[in-house]
């Protein structure tokens, strides 16, 4: 197992870990439905990107029309 050569100080340690804070997620409107999603994502409730329609909605499919 690997030992450390030197104490780490609190002063040091803590310095380390200044950058470790997780940061907030900063969402943005949906320019179709209007609902929070995350930036550069396909929209997670209408399943829209830049105004255009990618992902199929499960209430939106016609199981009739596939059949045929
Ligand atoms: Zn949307």
């Amino acid at each position: 197992m690997a030992v450390q050569q030197n104490r780490v100080t609190r002063s040091r340690r803590n310095q380390r870990r200044a950058h470790d804070a997780l940061v907030a997620a900063n969402p943005n409107e949906c320019s179709n439905c209007g609902e929070l999603k995350r930036p550069h994502h396909v929209c997670p409730s209408c399943g829209h990107y830049n105004d255009r329609e990618v992902v199929a909605q499960v209430g939106d499919v016609d199981l009739e029309d596939d059949a045929a």
